[in-house]
């Protein structure tokens, strides 16, 4: 068991019974407009100066969930099977590392009991698999069943010419090969199903047509996992919504929908990509507009 100390203990948010823990898989830079969409760049960089290739900080902040002694990632990270090339066009920073952060809670790979991949684009499904000794791929949390949506996972292994650059085999192949994905048939959006006490998943459409994202609800309280629906605290704006996404007035929709009911119950709101915030509640202003707390 590897020591634990405080001084690096992952924010923690607790819910009645459940932990919810903030970790982090170090941070990437991605391309600014890509990341803002439609809204000029004299604004977005007033919140997320970009440098000198117009790539903004990014943060990856995967979420560990304790209830009734289970252990539930959400999101893998990018992992660090990353060529010498990617890991300067992303200037991927992994000094702080989704297994330290484990580490930091006394925990290790094999403690993990379920994943869940909102969907499995490369930044959020990157630690999925690592090399097993004899160089193939394998599951990198051997104990965990992995959660996705069938219609995500038939669309990665059918990438097209606009999606193929989020995806890679090497992420999810050996999870399938392995039979390890429980996958969530198609619902209606929004429609939620349980995969651990206080814990449900619900497909949003929007970034794409079979993301998911994550509801924790205990002690009277419900925390969301908002994944790529606002991936940073600057989209909690309406005209945000990245150009990346396949369905952007379904993303508007759906956000609206979530401020909405996350103003009215005081929900917390987890933002995966963010460098600065990662949890905050929203509160509306007299004309409507969206105005976010950090809790940290
Ligand atoms: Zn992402």
């Amino acid at each position: 068991m590897k020591k634990t100390n405080p001084a690096t203990l992952p924010p923690c948010l607790t819910l009645g019974d459940i932990k919810v823990f903030s970790l982090s898989d170090g941070t990437i830079r991605l391309d600014g407009g890509a990341m803002f969409g439609v809204v000029p760049r004299a604004l977005w960089s007033k919140t997320n100066p970009p440098d000198d290739k117009n790539r903004v900080l990014t943060a990856i902040n995967p979420m560990l969930i304790q209830t009734e002694g289970k252990n539930i990632l959400v999101e893998t990270g990018m992992g660090d099977r990353w060529d010498e090339k990617r890991r300067e066009i992303f200037v991927i920073k992994r000094e702080e590392n989704l297994t330290k952060s484990l580490a930091s809670l006394g925990l290790t790979p094999e403690d993990v009991d379920i994943v869940i991949n909102t969907h499995l684009h490369f930044d959020h499904a990157g630690g999925n698999t690592v090399e097993g000794p004899s160089g193939g791929l394998r599951a990198a949390f051997p104990g965990a069943r992995y959660i996705v949506q069938s219609g995500e996972l038939a669309c990665a292994l059918e990438p097209n010419e606009r999606t193929r650059a989020s995806y890679r085999p090497g992420d999810f192949m050996a999870i399938k090969e392995g039979r390890r994905f429980d996958l969530v048939e198609r619902g209606e959006v929004g429609a939620e199903t349980e995969a651990a006490e206080g814990v449900f998943i619900f497909r949003t459409g929007g970034h794409n047509s079979d993301i998911q994202l994550v509801k924790i609800t205990g002690g009277g309280r419900t925390a969301i996992f908002l994944s790529d629906i606002m991936p940073m605290s600057a989209h909690i704006n309406y005209p945000y919504i990245a150009a990346y996404d396949l369905f952007p007035l379904e993303t508007l929709r759906v956000k609206k929908a979530l401020i909405k009911k996350a103003a009215a119950e005081q929900r917390y709101l987890f933002f995966y990509h963010d460098p600065n915030l990662r949890c905050a509640t929203v509160s509306l202003s007299e004309k409507g507009k969206p105005i976010l707390k950090k809790l940290f």
